[in-house]
């Protein structure tokens, strides 16, 4: 997380959503604490399910929300259960049910211009009540592991039988493996869904 902060110049944290506490997502959090120092010691506010909290804790049981009187060494985090909607800045969001061999979330932002954008980084079901919140959506982001079958991520087919369901405006793919270079993806995919790549910056 520091080096992608770095090279891409991010300087400013409203808030974490979390999609679930898999260590390819959460092993970066403890530098959290730069952003911490950032805001001027006000706890940052980490959306998430319960069950991700709880494991946050358990993984990171240092995690605080009080600001320390010997300095900020370790992350401030005020963790909200992401189960109703709510607000970061003017974006209104809401949790996506998704399934990842376990229940797990995405979410859905909604911009005051009511453009919106739903983000799934992880699952390999999407249950018909998510379908149908992401019907027509103008950004979609989500994974696809590879062309393979995977028991717990989307593989090639089966996403694109999501995205031929949901219709959105263009699609950008995430969480890819290895298996194929960016130009073979693109090869293989139909217009209006690309692979995403680090850095890309979509404005709502
Ligand atoms: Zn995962
Ligand atoms: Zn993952």
């Amino acid at each position: 997380m520091r080096e992608a902060c770095i090279e891409h110049g991010v300087d400013k944290v409203d808030a974490i959503c979390l999609t679930h506490a898999h260590m390819d997502h959460v092993a970066g959090f403890d530098d959290v604490r730069r952003f911490n120092t950032i805001n001027g010691g006000v706890p940052m506010r980490c959306f998430a399910m319960r069950e991700t909290i709880e494991q946050m804790h358990r993984i990171f049981p240092y995690i605080s929300d009080k600001k320390n009187e010997m300095g900020l060494f370790r992350p401030m985090i005020n963790f909200v259960d992401n189960a109703e909607p709510f607000t970061i800045g003017d974006v209104a969001l809401e949790r996506l049910e998704v399934e990842h061999s376990f229940p797990c979330c995405g979410y859905l932002l909604t911009a005051p211009s009511g453009r919106r954008l739903a983000y799934s980084s992880d699952c390999h079901v999407l249950p018909p009540q998510t379908i149908a919140k992401l019907k027509g959506v103008d950004h979609l982001v989500l994974n696809c592991l590879r062309e393979r079958f995977h028991p717990t991520h989307l593989s090639l087919e089966t996403a694109l039988g999501y995205i031929d369901e949901i219709k959105p405006g263009d699609t950008r793919l995430i969480h890819m493996c290895h298996d194929l270079s960016h130009a073979e993806w693109l090869k293989r995919l139909p217009d209006g869904v690309e692979p995403a790549y680090d850095g890309l910056a979509i404005e709502l």
